[in-house]
Parts: C-alpha cells; sequence; structure tokens
C-alpha cells in the first residue's frame, strides 16, 4: 500500500516543520490530491490512522481537497474534466491533451501549535 509511505513521507516533512520552526506538533494540515494522482482516499484514511500515533500530526485536523482532473485539448484548445488520463477531448474526440490539473500531491498549509506557517506550494 503505498499510500502509508505517504502519510510517512508527510509526518518526516511535517516533523521537520515542527522543529524549524521551534513549535510542538501541528494544529491543522492541509494536503491537496489530485483524482490522478493515485491516492485512494479510504486507503489514505487507513494509513494516517496507523502512522500518526506518536508523531507531531498525532493531533493535527486533516482537511484534504480532491481536485478533479482538468486537461487542455491539443486540438481544439477547450477545457474539459478527465475521469481517467488519456480521455478523449468531449468537444472533438482529439486524444493528446496537457493535464493542467490532478496529479497534485502536496501540503497546502500547515499550521503548527502557536503560530501559522504557510508552506511554499508549487
Ligand atoms: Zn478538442
Amino acid at each position: 500500500m503505498h499510500e502509508l509511505s505517504i502519510v510517512m513521507s508527510i509526518v518526516d516533512i511535517a516533523s521537520e516543520q515542527v522543529r524549524e520552526h521551534d513549535a510542538d506538533y501541528v494544529e491543522r494540515i492541509e494536503l491537496e490530491i489530485g483524482s490522478l494522482a493515485g491516492i485512494e482516499p479510504q486507503a489514505l484514511e487507513f494509513a494516517w490512522e496507523a502512522a500518526v500515533p506518536d508523531t507531531v500530526l498525532e493531533k493535527a485536523v486533516r482537511n484534504i481537497h480532491y481536485l478533479p482532473a482538468r486537461a487542455r485539448c491539443a486540438a481544439c484548445s477547450q477545457e474539459f474534466e478527465l475521469q481517467q488520463l488519456f480521455d478523449p477531448c468531449p468537444h472533438c474526440g482529439e486524444y493528446f491533451s496537457d493535464l493542467l490539473q490532478g496529479k497534485e500531491l502536496r501540503i497546502k498549509t500547515m499550521t503548527l501549535i502557536g503560530k501559522e506557517e504557510p508552506t511554499p506550494s508549487n
């Protein structure tokens, strides 16, 4: 289950931030996950419960935003929502498109107890 290793790297990043800012623990964490990032929400939930006890994220309220996948058609330039990678354009049927959003897997913000430190989002 790769969700577990994802949660463990989130724990690592959070521990790092807490140490860097001399905080105690994370109060709130906001994640952005694209619908094509390969993350199963229930598996993520399960992995979270398994991985956070005794870490700085133990008491953190988590807020997960699931982002729908969007693409721009290479032929007609219309933007559309993708259910799966390589879905054809609904306007013209073209298969080539540029993915605009959907593979995100990032920490949007983290609130450390005592102070607020937004992490750079890229
Ligand atoms: Zn098109």
